[in-house]
């Protein structure tokens, strides 16, 4: 299937639970933020490094407000000038329990925030080297999407970020070929669930131990729309170095 092309590559930086002090964070999205890349912090950081186009959360509750003790809406993320929520990061499901159930209702609640969600999908190193890698994005995939029409879609710019579980954060990322595959696998299940159209402007990012000297090969040899950041988007000079050699 053709991937969409023309578009400018999507670069997320997760920062995690990073940096421990808001001196530190705003430092570093000064060094940053000439990129244009989409910045997501910690959540407490959010609104001292707004207005900025492309201000992330990594996370959301999905309800809009009520009795959620420790919980923030989309709705409040949006009101300080957010525009994108991580939904299903693999490191939330692992250690917060977030089923593909979960990953649905937040979702849904990032649309109806009329935010652009990134989704993100993947496997264990256990499941890969079962074969079920597959059918595992498969079901990450269609569980997300359940009861969400295609309209919705079309107009949420969603974006589906393909993280390995087993390449993040372990300095061994996904061969580009195999990422590129992934990318085709993602597309045909949600040609399947919608329809060629839906699939083909889907950007698909990848994630998992991405830095300066990959990171283009998964834009300009796999096809791929974006990244998906993590450890190398804490060093501003790493970072910036990424950013340049795709933008
Ligand atoms: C991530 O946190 O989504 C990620 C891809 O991390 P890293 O780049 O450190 O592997």
């Amino acid at each position: 299937m053709k991937i969409s092309n023309g578009v400018k590559p999507l670069i997320v930086a997760n920062w995690k639970c990073n940096p421990a002090k808001e001196k530190e964070a705003k430092r570093l999205f000064n060094s940053v933020k000439k990129t244009k890349a989409v910045i997501c912090p910690p959540l407490i950081y959010l609104k001292s490094l707004a207005p900025y186009v492309g201000l992330g959360a990594q996370n959301c509750f999905w309800e809009k407000k009520g009795a959620f003790t420790g919980e923030v809406s989309p709705a409040m993320l949006k009101n300080i000038g957010c525009q994108y929520v991580i939904v299903g990061h693999s490191e939330r499901r692992r250690y917060f329990n977030e089923t593909d159930e979960v990953v649905n209702k937040k979702l849904k609640s990032v649309i109806e925030a009329r935010m652009i969600p990134i989704l993100c999908i993947g496997e264990t190193q256990k499941q890969r080297d079962r074969g079920e890698t597959e059918n595992i994005l498969k079901k990450q995939i269609e569980d997300a999407l359940n009861d969400i029409s295609k309209f919705k879609i079309q107009n949420s710019k969603l974006c589906i970020a393909y993280e390995p579980i087993w390449a993040i954060g372990t300095g061994k990322p996904c061969d580009p070929e195999e990422a590129q595959k992934m990318g085709l696998l993602i597309r045909k299940i949600i040609s399947k669930i919608y329809n060629r159209t839906v699939a083909q402007k889907t950007p698909i990012l990848y994630g998992g131990s991405v830095n300066s000297k990959n990171g283009a090969s998964y834009i300009k040899e796999a096809g791929l729309q974006g990244l998906l950041v993590g450890g190398a988007s804490l060093e501003a000079k790493e970072f910036v170095d990424l950013v340049r050699k795709i933008c």
